[in-house]
């Protein structure tokens, strides 16, 4: 059965303002981070004992009047939508932390191999770049504990990127997409050693995301909530009056 009610907090981190989101069951208290690409040291203090400056409660789902019904909290997995460095730099500072399993798709290792070495690009520094211990496999329903995602594999920003979509029992799913959708954009497809490339994208997102029940909620990389039946409609690059190839060009994130 699909989760019931289940509990999301955002973090706006690092100098891109990345959103790492953490997902949590509020009847078994298992929680998975995605995209733990940048201070884990605030995620950590949040998740164990709400200390700290906590999450970015102004760009919702969830209200601080609530978290204390949590229960305590379990992390069961680190999952990651794709291997840009500000998604998964700090990756190996959380692993150090929490015992667990890492999954990536697969078509993203070579881009994750360079997470360091584009942080410094950027100036910013990163540990040596985790390695992902599991596959994510698109086209099936991966469990995490009590959490189950289905996965769509959405390429076009990278070559692995993947969406994740929270099936939820008594409400809109949650779908965490990266950088391939945003409110009124798309990811960029410039960017070096990636395998971006706009056609792929329009594609991924025709096919696997507007397919999607219309109040699915749309968790972007960075940048405001919206839902699948909001972009379909409206979205200048990929959406139903963008026309043949959108508006072609280029996104607004990295
Ligand atoms: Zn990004
Ligand atoms: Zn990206």
């Amino acid at each position: 059965m699909a989760i019931v009610n289940p509990w999301v907090e955002c973090f706006f981190v690092g100098a891109l303002q990345m959103r790492c989101s953490v997902v949590t069951d509020r009847a078994t208290g298992d929680t998975v981070i995605i995209d733990g690409g940048s201070e884990p040291d605030r995620l950590i203090a949040w998740i164990e004992r709400f200390g700290g400056r906590g999450p970015d409660w102004s760009n919702g789902p969830s209200s601080p009047s609530e978290q204390s019904h949590l229960p305590q909290r379990r992390v069961v997995a680190l999952v990651n939508t794709h291997a840009h460095f500000d998604h998964s730099g700090h990756i190996p500072d959380l692993l150090e932390h929490y015992p667990v399993k890492w999954y990536l798709h697969p078509d993203d290792t070579y881009l994750q191999s360079l997470a360091q070495s584009s942080a410094r690009r950027w100036g910013f520094d990163a540990p040596t770049p985790a390695v992902a211990d599991e596959v994510l496999e698109p086209g099936t329903i991966m469990e995490f504990g009590s959490l189950k995602f289905q996965i769509l594999h959405t390429p076009g920003h990278t070559l692995g990127g993947c969406c994740l979509n929270l099936l939820v029992e008594d409400g809109a799913n949650h779908l965490f997409v990266g950088d391939t959708l945003f409110a009124g954009s798309v990811g960029r497809t410039d960017l070096p050693d990636t395998g971006g490339d706009f056609d792929v994208l329009a594609t991924s997102i025709h096919t696997q995301l507007w397919p999607l029940e219309a109040d699915t909620v749309v968790y972007p990389g960075h940048g405001p909530l919206t839902t699948i039946g909001h972009e379909r409609a409206t979205n200048p690059f990929v959406g139903e009056g963008a026309g043949p190839g959108g508006m072609y060009g280029r996104g607004k994130y990295a």
